[in-house]
């Protein structure tokens, strides 16, 4: 018997609808099915850190051992502001949270990446402004509400470079790209965005003397990530970060470990 000719056509129809992959779930995240990218460098002496006084190097001693003791354990020392860590509201702004009393929830958003490493690259003293930002949307669609924006400034390349990864001039002065305050503006009071991060010392560049953008970040009350790894490593857009900063209390910041979760259903 053959089939009424609507069937078929609804069929064919049917297969020409592309069927929209579904985003993934926790239970895709928990199953391992998911690609997780690290965002954090490991901690040791040797990572760049801001050079201001009392500022220092990330220290770590062992104190019982295996050996001597039947268990390894250690112990550390560290400014809050060394390594993959996150700034706190309060880094900058009185009154605002410190790093314990961020909500849980403001931790965890949409992914996306600002690729500035060849702009950069020409000009070390480089700042996204939000014209840069509206330029990038136009092509790669609106930031997310709620987003974690992340600045690629390849300036990763440089981190076991300590003093080249600083940039210092004969003079003292740093040297490397970052964020200017109207793009800082624009993507917490337009897009609502999270967090600001970046792969240098500072959100705010080298150069800067007043730290508009930390300030900018402390007003909203939305945190700043720096030293942040492997941007090189993701999409533009289609993942989600998960940020987990030690929860000091009063702390203005602290080393935190973030992972990228790629979703292979948003990406364009
Ligand atoms: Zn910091």
């Amino acid at each position: 018997m053959r089939s009424a000719p609507w069937l078929w056509l609804a069929l064919v129809a049917l297969d020409a609808v592309a069927i929209p992959a579904q985003p993934p779930t926790l239970a895709d995240l928990a199953s391992g099915k998911l690609e997780v990218v690290d965002l954090s460098y490991p901690l040791n002496a040797q990572n760049a850190y801001w050079p201001a006084e009392n500022y220092r190097p990330f220290q770590l001693d062992t104190i019982a051992t295996l050996e001597n003791n039947g268990v390894l354990s250690k112990a550390f020392a560290s400014p809050e502001h060394l390594g993959t860590h996150l700034d706190a509201p309060n880094h900058f702004v009185a009154g605002k949270p410190g790093v314990d009393r961020l909500p849980p929830e403001s931790l965890f958003g949409p992914g996306v990446v600002i690729d500035v490493a060849g702009k950069a690259s020409a000009d070390p003293d480089f700042r996204l402004t939000a014209e840069h930002v509206k330029l990038w949307e136009q092509q790669h669609g609106p930031v997310p509400a709620g987003a974690i924006v992340l600045l690629h400034t390849g300036w990763g390349r440089f981190w076991n470079h300590a003093d080249r990864y600083q940039g210092r001039d004969a003079g003292g002065r740093l040297h490397f790209p970052g964020y200017a305050a109207d793009a800082a503006e624009y993507l917490t009071k337009e897009r609502k965005v999270r967090g600001l991060g970046i792969d240098t010392l500072s959100v705010d560049y080298g150069q800067s003397r007043d730290f508009e953008v930390h300030k900018v970040l402390g007003h909203a009350e939305r945190f700043g990530l720096e030293n942040v790894a492997h941007l090189d490593k993701l999409p533009t857009r289609g993942f989600y970060v998960f940020v987990a900063p030690m929860k000091i209390e009063t702390g203005s910041g602290g080393p935190t470990r973030i992972f990228a979760i790629l979703d292979e259903s948003d990406r364009n």
